[in-house]
């Protein structure tokens, strides 16, 4: 059977399968869980399976009993892997009678039971009846077969095959990067999971379960998401934002709050993630986006060097300044309060310079030969403050950094040593290298920090893509030229990454998932390749959407997923601004491979529509029909970009008297793009709160650059950067 995370070894057994429609747990005696706990645990597990688990206390002939025992047999587990396997680790015995599931500990028991959800629904996608709800007609008989189908499956009989299942993960932690507010008020108000309540957090937690994910290193960067009584003027509140009005075609104005912050659900939302094994983290910076303190009080910030052009001045403050490192300090504080397990503190890649006031020029400055040595020195003096604080609160919360980034990315091994003096022993790392160096970096960093602080690497394929306006890019393959392209974040490099990390069996791995809805397949991979497995990555695409889709639906969803191509806006010759993250400038040799794209674009969105259709009516995957309503709008908007991208190739080699026209041409299709944009987004105008604006959809800065060029009289030049988080990355465009 495909089951997914891969399971460390499944023994198929002669003997008859077992069949039944619903399950029943009995629990023996044991000191941790009850029967009325590991019930209602286990409704949780089958969140999309609730009707599975019997409660009835008569055991009618469907009903398979699943023996629950909290006692773990050793054998036939890898010594190395003994104590995961006692933390996290569980046996399954199926047989025609009962199903037996052994372990010792509440973790070990969900995810047994998660195995045992993910064989029922592989049974049934395999049985092919998720695709009897392709073509379903929205009338009245289209409706009765719906019903049939949807009686039907709450009735199947499953049948699974004897078998005995050992099974534990590879590596402790497993952890993704959701977004709860990502540079808000900074660079932008917020898209997909930045949105979200109670309700919505729930089920993303439940599917990040079912992979056997157990932390989420939850990115707060900008106005802090969440209630702060000290300093109110820091929090995401009552913020002004234009919203598209359809009825009228026009923007409205309004002000937004935080969901959290409107119903302080997050104290709630943590207890369920540690009911269900899964950790919290704060993943915010050390000195930087750390709520909206550098907004409102400007003259807070560091000094840049007199005369310099660098455009982020408003994202960290002066250290000097002891009001604003109680600011920092404090920040830390309540969050540890709200109940987050641990911090991953970034320090930002950025070293080419650091506050200039007379203060730090004499405390930190004097003693260091270049600033990003200061700034250093400067951020850890700071840490040493946070880890003070916050380990009075609670002293067992996780210390961790992601540090040492900036260039050059092959380190000597006596400054990682230096590294390593600088920080205390039992701070780790949420990040070691990956990408654009040889796998021997990831070794020499882990032979100067230590496997055990070894907790993420380089994997940031979903958070390159989130930066791309809402377009939708996963493969190699989505990715025009992908081999000439300076950044290499792609699934394939993510899961290449998690090879090695199981290889050299680190303390965990970390997986971005910045933008959820179109990226499932992102938080597959991380699930499956941080559990252990060493399926070759077109095995796993394949048999994981044929376990989740069934046969012809998860291959025709593979096939497309693949067959999009993405060109983002900025790729055109006349876009200047830098955008490093799909940098690729299209070009005559590019024609061929647009006009394709434009020809295979109707029958691809046609299987995308029905999809979106197959997947709204099914009971089981419904929770999958917004990814494919977003790639639908985003394929919708590639349509446009392809001629927009023609236009743009015909205006870079056409004589000066065509020009004018094909500008306005380009600008034609950069209306008709935005059109399509204000169908669906929230956050879509330029927010400028810190002097300088930015907005991660490309309409506005075509239209500023395009009436630059057209009218030079009467330059616009207030840069509209395409994301805050591409001024972090602009040597990555030097690098080519
Ligand atoms: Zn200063």
């Amino acid at each position: 059977m495909n089951i997914f995370p891969e399971v460390k070894s499944i023994n198929y057994k002669s003997g008859n399968p077992a069949k039944f429609n619903k399950l029943k747990l009995n629990l023996y005696e044991q000191d941790e869980l009850t029967q009325s706990k590991a019930d209602e645990l286990a409704k949780i597990r089958f969140w999309d399976y609730p009707e599975i688990i019997s409660l009835e206390a008569d055991n009618p002939a469907n009903v398979l009993a699943v023996d629950c025992v909290a006692d773990l047999s050793d054998q036939d587990v890898e010594p190395d892997y003994s104590e995961l396997y006692r933390k996290q680790g569980y046996r399954l015995k199926i047989e025609e009678t009962k199903i037996t599931l052994s372990y010792q500990t509440q973790v070990g028991f969900l995810y047994g039971l998660t195995t045992l959800k993910k064989m029922i629904a592989a049974y049934l996608s395999g049985t092919g009846v998720f695709d009897e709800y392709i073509d379903l007609e929205i009338d009245r008989a289209g409706y009765k077969k719906l019903q049939q189908l949807n009686a039907d499956i709450n009735t199947a009989e499953y049948v699974l095959p004897a078998c005995e299942i050992i099974d534990y993960p590879s590596v402790e932690v497993r952890a993704v990067a959701p977004t709860f507010s990502w540079y808000s008020g900074y660079g932008r108000l917020g898209f997909d999971m930045q949105l979200w309540g109670y309700d919505e957090w729930a089920e993303y937690l439940y599917q990040c379960v079912d992979q056997k994910i157990n932390q989420f290193n939850m990115v707060m960067y900008g106005y802090w998401p969440f209630e702060f009584d000290e300093y109110p003027e820091t929090i995401y509140k009552d913020i002004p934002i234009e919203i598209w009005n359809a009825e009228n075609e026009r923007f409205i104005k309004m002000k937004y709050t935080h969901p959290n912050i409107e119903d302080n659900f997050l104290p709630k939302f943590i207890d369920l993630a540690h009911e269900l094994g899964v950790k919290i983290v704060a993943y915010v910076g050390l000195n930087s986006y750390n709520g909206g303190y550098s907004i409102v009080y400007p003259e807070k910030r560091m000094v840049p060097p007199a005369g310099s052009d660098f455009l982020n001045d408003f994202d960290s403050i002066c250290l000097s300044d002891p009001k604003n490192a109680a600011y920092i300090v404090r920040s830390m504080e309540k969050i540890t309060e709200l109940g987050f397990d641990g911090f991953a503190l970034e320090e930002s890649e950025e070293g080419f310079w650091f506050c200039e006031c007379d203060k730090c020029k004499e405390k930190w400055h004097s003693v260091s030969s270049t600033p990003g040595e200061a700034k250093h020195k400067a951020n850890f003096w700071l840490l040493d403050q946070i880890y003070e604080a916050v380990r009075k609160i609670n002293p067992e919360v996780v210390v961790g950094i992601r540090a040492f980034r900036q260039p050059p990315l092959e380190k000597d091994p006596a400054f990682l040593q230096e590294c390593v003096d600088s920080v205390r022993d039992d701070v780790v790392l949420f990040w070691a290298p990956g990408l654009y160096v040889p796998e021997t970096e990831f070794t020499k960093w882990i032979d100067a920090f230590g496997k055990d602080r070894i907790w993420a690497r380089d994997t940031e394929s979903n958070s390159i893509t989130s930066t791309m306006g809402r377009l939708y890019r996963i493969f190699e393959s989505n990715v025009l030229r992908y081999e000439d392209e300076a950044n290499v974040q792609v699934i394939e490099r993510d899961i290449e990454q998690h090879k090695g990390s199981i290889r050299e069996k680190v303390h965990g791995i970390n997986g971005y998932m910045f933008e959820w809805f179109g990226y499932f397949l992102h938080q597959w991979a991380h699930g499956n390749y941080g559990w252990g497995s060493t399926m070759p990555n077109d095995d796993f695409f394949e048999n994981a959407c044929k376990a989740e889709f069934g046969e012809n639906l998860g291959r025709e969803i593979l096939n497309v997923l693949r067959s999009i191509l993405t060109i983002h806006e900025s790729q055109m010759k006349l876009y200047t601004t830098p955008f490093p993250f799909q940098s690729n400038i299209v070009n005559k040799s590019d024609i061929p491979t647009i006009e394709q794209a434009i020809a295979d674009h109707p029958a691809i969105l046609a299987k995308i529509q029905k999809m979106i259709h197959a997947l709204s009516s099914n009971p089981k995957l419904k929770h999958y029909a917004l990814h494919f309503k977003k790639i639908e709008n985003s394929y919708r908007r590639s349509r446009i970009i392809y001629e927009m991208m023609l236009a743009s190739i015909e205006y870079d080699n056409a004589p000066e008297e065509d020009k004018a026209a094909l500008l306005d041409e380009i600008l034609f299709f950069n209306e008709r793009d935005f059109d399509i944009v204000k169908e669906m987004f929230f956050d879509i105008n330029p927010v400028s709160a810190t002097g300088v604006k930015s907005c991660m959809i490309p309409y506005h800065e075509v239209k500023r650059l395009i009436n630059n060029i057209k009218y030079p009289e009467n330059k616009d030049e207030a840069i509209i950067c395409s994301g805050i988080e591409a001024l972090g990355w602009l040597w990555l465009d030097n690098s080519k």
